[in-house]
């Protein structure tokens, strides 16, 4: 070990795991790719105020676990809390909305930063796949949106998830909603906290995991029931395409989700082998928010699923993903002309294509087939100086034992065809 660990609230990703991470975000992002969204990056931070404005100034994401900082030049910056704000941030920049072409669909991969209290599926240093429709109202799209994901982790082979399903309604009908949910949530006996919480964002408060909040919280007045028509109408369209398209998914009348941006359309994906931190993904629609940040009015809906919960996901049920061995033939030289010549070789198989790897270091035959063995590999070329004074290599099959000699000019051709 080093003086140095990882930081707090943080892992690396290490082969051979390392490769189920690459095949999750692989995996989550096909449907996307094959749907009409385009990729994009942006940088890891942007300017603070985006993501106060964006996501909201009384959640947690900004007021606890944003990472700040001021540069040297004396900009406000935040490594980036998720993923919706900047990429809205970046498609108004580029006037993406301006090209005709609505809506705008793109997906994203990346780092994403949080301080929060470390645990179990709750990393300050986490990765997300994510999709954003920009700049169409359109109950297919956000059913698009569900059903891409859904698409992704039933390609993983995942089964014990739940759709988590509601509406937040919209500017006529929340406000109106809001202040019901006020007047009964400040007869409540509740801790400071959450009372200042009632005033500025009530919505939030039916988030609460703890039992004695939840208790007092049965008979709640509910959003469905403040619904105007228009929403409603909405709502009702989006789950009947879920139906048709054969997703299944639950109301869940408390969802509200962390983020102060979401209008209408709300989902969840959970995960029910995570324990406490069972999101695995979620997302929704967010009309105001490009008018929150400065932009024209721009309906859009988006979500973001975690790469690691994912992971743990696939774990809880047992998945092993079917990632193929990264090395399919290991070249191991016997003596230094053999050594030579068959780098030569690693060189052409690797430019036809096959996944070659090469025992450097000059170590005896013992080590370098350690070494062939614990690669994965399934063939091994052994070469020494009788095998070359005949002009051929051995090539060892790793599962069945057998070896037989290969002449050089031969061996790309032969490999090739053994393992097609
Ligand atoms: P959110 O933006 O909070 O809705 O997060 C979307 C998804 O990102 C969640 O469902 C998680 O899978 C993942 N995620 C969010 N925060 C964390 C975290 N601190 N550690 C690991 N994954 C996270």
């Amino acid at each position: 070990m080093s003086t140095f660990q990882a930081p707090k609230g943080t892992y690396d990703l290490i082969p051979p795991d390392s490769a189920t991470y690459l095949a999750v975000r692989d995996a989550i992002a096909a449907p996307l790719r094959t749907s009409g969204y385009g990729y994009i990056e942006t940088p890891g931070f942007e300017d603070v105020n985006l993501f106060a404005r964006g996501v909201g100034e009384s959640t947690d994401i900004v007021t606890k676990e944003m990472y700040t900082l001021t540069t040297k030049g004396g900009s406000e910056l935040a490594l980036r809390p998720e993923g919706t704000a900047s990429v809205l941030r970046a498609a108004l920049e580029a006037n993406l909305h301006k090209a005709g072409n609505l809506p705008v669909k793109l997906w994203y991969s990346g780092s994403y930063y949080r301080y929060e209290r470390p645990q179990k599926g709750r990393y300050r240093h986490f990765s997300q796949v994510g999709a954003e429709a920009i700049g169409t109202e359109d109950p297919a799209l956000d059913a698009e949106l569900i059903i891409l994901a859904d698409q992704a982790y039933r390609s993983l082979g995942l089964a014990r998830f739940r759709i988590l399903l509601n509406s937040l309604g919209d500017k006529e009908c929340r406000p109106v909603y809001r202040e019901a949910l006020q007047a009964f949530l400040r007869d409540l006996d509740l801790d400071e906290e959450t009372r200042r919480r009632i005033e500025i964002n009530p919505l939030r408060v039916l988030d609460d995991k703890r039992a004695e909040v939840q208790k007092q919280l049965t008979g709640a007045p509910l959003l469905r029931d403040f619904l105007c028509d228009a929403c409603k109408a909405y709502h009702e369209e989006v789950r009947e395409l879920l139906t048709e398209a054969g997703v299944v998914y639950e109301d869940d009348e408390k969802l509200v989700r962390g983020l102060d941006y979401y209008t209408r359309t709300t989902f969840e994906f959970v995960h029910d082998g995570l324990g406490s931190q069972s999101a695995v993904g979620g997302g929704g629609r967010y009309d105001g928010l490009s008018e929150m940040i400065g932009g024209p009015a721009l309906p859009s809906v988006g979500w973001a699923l975690g790469v690691d919960r994912t992971v743990l996901a696939l774990e809880a049920e047992g998945i092993g993903l079917d990632v193929p061995a990264p090395t399919s033939v290991y070249a191991v030289p016997l003596g230094e002309e053999a050594r030579r010549v068959l780098f030569g070789l690693v060189t052409e198989l690797r430019k036809a294509g096959v996944a070659t790897d090469f025992a450097f270091g000059g170590r005896g035959l013992k080590g370098a087939m350690k070494s062939a063995n614990r690669s994965g590999a399934r063939y091994t070329v052994v070469a020494g100086e009788r095998d070359l004074a005949e002009g051929g290599v051995q090539l060892k099959d790793m599962e069945s034992g057998e070896q037989e000699a290969v002449a050089l000019g031969d061996l790309v051709a032969v490999v090739q065809a053994r393992l097609a």
